[in-house]
């Protein structure tokens, strides 16, 4: 072999290792990046459960009362800054849907109809009349507990946060604490209905 040639395969050798070695780095850094990502995805997760507990803390106190056990809290800067629950038949009000309420103590806190840098947590998916509000406060994030089939307007029945024709789009995260949300109405009718037969049944 020719001192050129051997020349040539050392600088071929010196390549490759180089490449395997950049190669190695590049699988390096996606691992990092990948492991960093899915801290940030835990820790949000945990901060939207964390607000979920307290949604549903609010829906127990509907229940108390006899409504519809649906609760809701609204968060702005990680810290909740309005909550409501439902108050449909205390109130004699259609217009009391925890939704509705937290908005309306949002706006008097933050002196603004506005409330573009908040997220709302609510317990079951918002109804036409709350979704309206929602996007008419501009609020850009939901996160929800459990979808309602037989009214929802995330998506179930409508979906008014991803209507291309209105000029607001809400983010939308479902089935944070999904089951405690769901056992906790499944409990609430449950009891009706056995409060009901009960009541029908001869003393
Ligand atoms: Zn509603």
């Amino acid at each position: 072999m020719t001192d050129q040639r051997e020349d040539q395969d050392i600088q071929r050798e010196k390549g490759a290792a180089t490449r395997q070695r950049k190669w190695e780095k590049r699988q390096e850094q996606k691992r990092l990046m990948a492991l960093k990502q899915k801290e940030e995805d835990r820790q949000k997760r945990r901060e939207d459960e964390r607000f979920m507990r307290e949604a549903l803390r609010q829906a127990k106190k509907a229940a108390a009362l006899g409504d519809v056990p649906i609760g809701c809290v609204i968060v702005r800067q990680g810290r909740i800054i309005s909550r409501g629950y439902n108050r449909r038949n205390a109130d004699k009000n259609v217009l009391s849907h925890a939704e509705m309420i937290s908005i309306k103590k949002a706006c008097k806190i933050q002196g603004d109809w506005r409330l573009e840098d908040c997220a709302m947590y609510v317990t079951l998916e918002p109804c036409p009349m709350c979704a309206g509000a929602i996007v008419q406060a501009r609020i850009p994030r939901v996160v929800i507990g459990v979808l309602n089939p037989k009214a929802g307007c995330a998506g179930s029945v409508l979906d008014l946060f991803h209507e291309k024709g209105f000029n607001h789009q809400v983010q939308v995260d479902t089935g944070i604490l999904e089951e405690e949300c769901a056992s906790l109405l499944q409990e609430f009718f449950q009891d009706l209905r056995k409060r009901k037969s009960g009541a029908a049944a001869p003393v």
